[in-house]
């Protein structure tokens, strides 16, 4: 029998809920069971791939082309499996199958109401996740704060569950946050309290608090918030603020978290946990390590959410190549009216991550430029692919005006433009090249000697591609198409020959980046970035020595 645990949210968002979902996951995963993870989202939209990167963040891609919530993608990275679009479910997603019911007729003579049409279909699309996963453990996030009123009916939802189906498989986790009160140099318990009082009046009563805080918590706190919340001391887990993201899983596991949720669950582990691997990660991220400078040309760079995997790979290939990455965030549109040249011009390796819409274009095209002429190391990530060829084809091969039909449609040198099959697609919405798709390398390219396999599958989004038309001519000033669909038609690796390493790629690796297995494409670009840095400090430092003399 499946057994589920809820998470929700109290007090104020952003505490991390989702990172400690996904951590949750990874105590029971080290225990050898089979766990999926799955979110609840009460926006109206059907799913957020047509909300702006500035209010959702980004959007996260899955094998089966789901664009889902960010938090997948530290479900994805922290137990390491690959979810599907049923980890996804949004009001938008509920009350359209509903409606789609009522309207067939499903419920002839009835009155559709929230409870119970609405909470089941809710509880079904829960109950879906172990029917197609296979997963002993669900784990299940709700979005948003208890008190809103949007989450409402999944919050009954959830309620419903455990008189459905018992005590015994069902697990309420409530994430809260503890303000510190400067003047005092105290913590405080109270909106802990408010929060709990507010999710007992909808009939749940939490089994496991965590205690967020940018601060250490006593005991005598954690004894007081188990006393007012009426939780056991232990099953109340401080949480203090880590910078190293990968620890909580380890700080969650010494607080004794892992045990307790499997007595109280009645679960058995197959397998003693083993953190060595997790341990090292903690401790390498630690360890002092030359900085090497990455600067991201994005147009979202406000929101550093909207980056969150991207920052991800970034990180995990750093660790991999034994540097730290020190992220600067360039605005394109900045560059546009020459601001943050400096902070480009003082990286080790540029990074275009992908986007929509003309804004901040040419500053991505003018970042694009300055990597090739001076040869610092780029990579593309699908609009950052489409870049690097609009700005190939303007500057090497001199076709001037060259651009991307997404932002001149009349343009005389459409080098990248819209896919055949998305020609005559009015909806925008879930409608793009979305999901897993193959990948040919050509062998002798850098693509191939990174991956060091023949084919390889990675994660799409996009509507617009490379311009065959273009390929021969490109090819022959040099640049090299080191990755084509198996049919040869669409080009989803390009590279320049004479260059220490730029590259761009049509698909989005950063979706499938793991913090001890790094992608291979970041791990190259960033391995060239180091490689940079090292020359440069070894140049830089005979003239400092000079100066100081
Ligand atoms: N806007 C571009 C396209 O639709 C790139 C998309 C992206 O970067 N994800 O093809």
């Amino acid at each position: 029998m499946t057994v589920y645990i809820f998470v929700t949210g109290g007090v104020v968002s952003s505490v991390g809920k989702g990172v400690t979902a996904a951590a949750i996951g990874t105590l029971l995963k080290a225990r050898g069971l089979h766990v999926s993870i799955q979110k609840l989202d009460p926006y109206i939209n059907v799913d957020p791939g047509t909300m702006s990167p500035y209010q959702h963040g980004e959007v996260f891609v899955l094998d089966d082309g789901a664009e889902t919530d960010l938090d997948l993608g530290h479900y994805e990275r922290f137990i390491d499996t690959s979810l599907s679009r049923v980890c996804n479910v949004t009001t938008g997603q509920i009350y359209s199958s509903v409606i789609a019911q009522e309207r067939r007729g499903d419920f002839l003579g009835g009155t559709i109401q929230v409870i119970p049409h609405i909470t089941n279909e809710i509880k079904r699309r829960i109950q879906q996740v172990p029917k197609e996963t296979g997963a002993s453990v669900v784990i299940v996030e709700v979005g948003g704060t208890v008190g809103d009123i949007e989450s409402l009916p999944f919050l009954e939802a959830l309620r419903q569950m455990r008189t459905d189906i018992g005590q015994q498989h069902t697990l309420y986790v409530h994430a809260t946050w503890l303000p510190h009160i400067g003047a005092t140099g105290e913590l405080k318990t109270k909106p802990t309290q408010h929060s709990v009082r507010e999710l007992r009046s909808i009939g749940i009563q939490p089994d496991v608090i965590i205690a967020r805080s940018d601060y250490q918590v006593t005991e005598d706190l954690r004894a007081k918030i188990a006393l007012f919340c009426d939780v056991a001391v232990r099953a109340v887990i401080p949480l203090t603020t880590t910078s190293v993201l990968y620890e909580v899983p380890l700080i969650l596991e010494r607080e004794g978290l892992g045990d307790y949720l499997m007595n109280r669950l009645g679960l058995e582990a197959r397998q003693r946990p083993d953190w060595s691997e997790w341990e090292q990660l903690v401790a390498a991220e630690r360890a002092p390590r030359p900085k090497v400078r990455i600067a991201l040309v994005g147009k979202y760079v406000e929101l550093q959410d909207a980056y969150m995997s991207v920052r991800e790979a970034v990180r995990h290939a750093a660790l991999a190549a034994g540097v730290e990455a020190e992220i600067l965030w360039v605005h394109s549109a900045e560059l546009e009216k020459d601001k943050g040249w400096d902070a480009l011009r003082s990286a080790h390796g540029i990074i275009v991550p992908g986007g929509f819409g003309s804004r901040g274009i040419e500053g991505k095209i003018a970042a694009a430029r300055y990597a090739r002429e001076h040869q610092v190391p780029y990579l593309g990530l699908c609009l950052g692919m489409q870049v690097m060829v609009i700005e190939f084809a303007r500057h090497v091969l001199g076709a001037e005006d060259a651009n991307s039909t997404e932002f001149d449609r009349n343009t005389p040198h459409p080098v990248i433009d819209l896919l055949p099959e998305q020609r005559g697609i009015g909806d925008l919405g879930g409608t793009m090249r979305l999901g897993l798709y193959p990948c040919q390398l050509t062998p002798g390219s850098r693509a191939a000697e990174a991956y060091g396999v023949p084919q390889v599958q990675e994660r799409h989004r996009h509507r617009f591609e490379f311009n065959n038309t273009y390929r021969e001519i490109l090819g022959e000033h040099g640049m090299v198409f080191s990755g084509l669909s198996p049919d040869g038609r669409l080009v989803e690796i390009a590279e320049l020959a004479d260059h220490p390493f730029m590259l761009g790629s049509q698909f989005h690796p950063e979706f499938l980046s793991r913090p001890n297995r790094p992608h291979p494409l970041f791990r190259s670009f960033m391995q060239a970035a180091a490689e940079r840095a090292r020359a440069h400090d070894s140049e830089a430092r005979p003239q400092e020595q000079e100066a100081v003399e």
